[in-house]
């Protein structure tokens, strides 16, 4: 398994010889060494991609799609391996991570798709001639969560490549191995020297050096909205082009048409996916008053069946949160619900999983939930079912929208004037009706408020990597 670092096409340690530790959160058992790089490293990386670019943008658009094409059918093939290496360092159980392959290599298919779909327009002007096209910004970092290692990566990467943009990645510390075997992957892929850089290591100094380099021209963020608004602060000095895809705290409505059965499968396919640890996971449960009771007993009792473990194991549901911190805080905002006075319906405390580590949490359901409680106005990132009762429409609405964030809304219903309504009123850049999984490659995805701007995904999220240029001509 490689460990090293990418720089301009050659495979690098630290200058310093230092190297940050990856452990598995199921067993804490090391699971490699990457190196921590510095300044100086760093600035080696914008030199490649800085030096890469003009021949990367100038390659031909069916040249670029092809090698993203390619590099897709590459990953296809390496699925087994990329899985495995992602469960072992992040914890998902397997068959999450293998489905996660799938969705990071759509976006390179997606992309090398959409890229064609850019053409020139022709704006009509009385008396003068005008083209507008579009050019890539230049050097382009992505800086990506744990949570999903492959896929947060893959939708910075996929647009920015296509579209002739050079980009220096930096993945979480807790899953830079994931991050670097697909480096490998599009190395095999042809992916020419400098045009990919990869970077690991404490997140300060790097992304401090990226922001202060004029020649960085873009900067893609997906994480928790404290560090969105810091390098949002930093970007400010340069100008840079942001993408900022922040946390979430989802609302999934469910309405008296709702069938129960459907209702219980949308709603634990979307709460439990990574152990809660995603983040457009709903995290207040809106229910009908006509159906609250009969939807709790059903989600609680699917919710206590569901197995926990090592994610290697095949019959896992659940595996562990990612470190001490998480599992903390996600028994802190139970406690809190409770001394608060939401009932307990089921869970509540860690589940001990034989030759384990402590991290791994019961899926807990609770009701009577207020705005008063930390899990109902903060991401909990967890797998905890925070639910309260509605009484109608405007209710439920202005209940889902009192949130500080806007990432991603559920609901289930069936009633064609309702579901109208709700794609007008909710506030979030995503609505899933009676889709538990609305996060799709073709599809632009993100936030508004405080889950940030910026779209990934389709023709949306090649945009982010493009400058729009005007040129208008008046014959002499
Ligand atoms: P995080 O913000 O702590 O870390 C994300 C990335 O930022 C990591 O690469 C980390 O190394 C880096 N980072 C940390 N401190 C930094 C600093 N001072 N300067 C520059 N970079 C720094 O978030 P996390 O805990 O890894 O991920 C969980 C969060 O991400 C949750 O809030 C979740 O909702 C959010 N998230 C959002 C989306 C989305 O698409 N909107 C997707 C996945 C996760």
């Amino acid at each position: 398994m490689r460990q090293d670092n990418l720089i301009d096409g050659a495979w690098v340690r630290a200058d310093s010889g230092r190297t940050l530790e990856v452990l598995d959160p199921a067993t804490d058992l090391p699971v490699g060494s990457v190196p921590a790089m510095g300044v100086a490293e760093t600035r080696r990386a914008v030199d490649a991609a800085s030096g890469a670019f003009p021949a990367w943008a100038a390659r031909p658009v069916e040249a670029r799609a092809a090698t993203l094409v390619d590099l897709s059918a590459r990953m296809a093939a390496k699925r087994a391996g990329l899985a495995a290496l992602m469960t072992a360092e992040q914890g998902k159980p397997l068959a999450e991570a293998q489905a996660e392959v799938d969705y990071a290599r759509s976006f390179f298919d997606v992309a090398a798709a959409a890229i064609h779909t850019l053409e020139d327009e022709h704006p009509e002007v009385p008396g003068k001639s005008v083209r507008v096209h579009r050019r890539p910004v230049g050097v382009a970092v992505a800086i990506t969560p744990w949570n999903f290692p492959l896929a947060m990566l893959a939708k910075k990467v996929a647009p920015a490549l296509a579209v002739g943009c050079t980009q220096i990645v930096k993945p979480a510390e807790q899953t830079p191995l994931s991050a670097i075997a697909f480096a490998e992957i599009a190395i095999e892929a042809g992916v020419p020297a400098g045009v990919l850089n990869l970077l690991t290591g404490d997140p300060a100094p790097i992304a401090e050096t990226l922001l202060e380099d004029p020649r960085v021209r873009k900067l893609s963020f997906t994480g928790s909205t404290e560090v969105g608004r810091l390098l949002m602060r930093g970007g400010a000095t340069n100008l840079l082009r942001l993408s900022l895809e922040l946390g979430g705290h989802a609302p999934l409505l469910v309405f008296e048409d709702a069938d129960l059965d459907s209702a219980v499968r949308i709603a634990m396919a979307a709460k439990y996916r990574n152990g809660g640890q995603t983040c457009i996971c709903p995290n207040r449960f809106l229910v009908h008053a006509s159906i609250h009771d009969a939807f709790v007993a059903a989600l609680a009792e699917a919710s206590a069946a569901l197995v926990s473990g090592v994610g290697t194991r095949p019959e896992v549901d659940l595996g562990p949160m990612i470190d001490d911190a998480a599992i903390e805080k996600v028994e802190a905002h139970v406690t809190d619900a409770i001394r608060c006075g939401a009932t307990l319906v089921t869970g509540g405390g860690r589940r001990r999983v034989a030759g384990a580590t402590n991290r791994f949490h019961e899926p807990t359901v609770l009701t009577g939930c207020t705005a008063e409680m930390r899990c109902w106005r903060e991401e909990t990132f967890g797998p905890v079912c925070p639910v309260r009762a509605f009484r109608d429409d405007d209710e439920a609405i202005a209940l889902a929208n009192d949130s500080e964030y806007g990432l991603a809304s559920y609901a289930i219903t069936s009633d064609p004037g309702r579901i109208e309504r709700l794609g007008l009123e909710l506030r979030t850049g995503v609505v899933g009706i009676n889709d538990p999984g609305p996060a799709v490659a073709a599809v632009p995805f993100g936030g508004v408020r405080h889950s940030g701007f910026g779209r990934e995904g389709g023709r949306w999220g090649l945009e982010e990597y493009l400058e729009t240029v005007a040129v208008s001509r008046v014959d002499a």
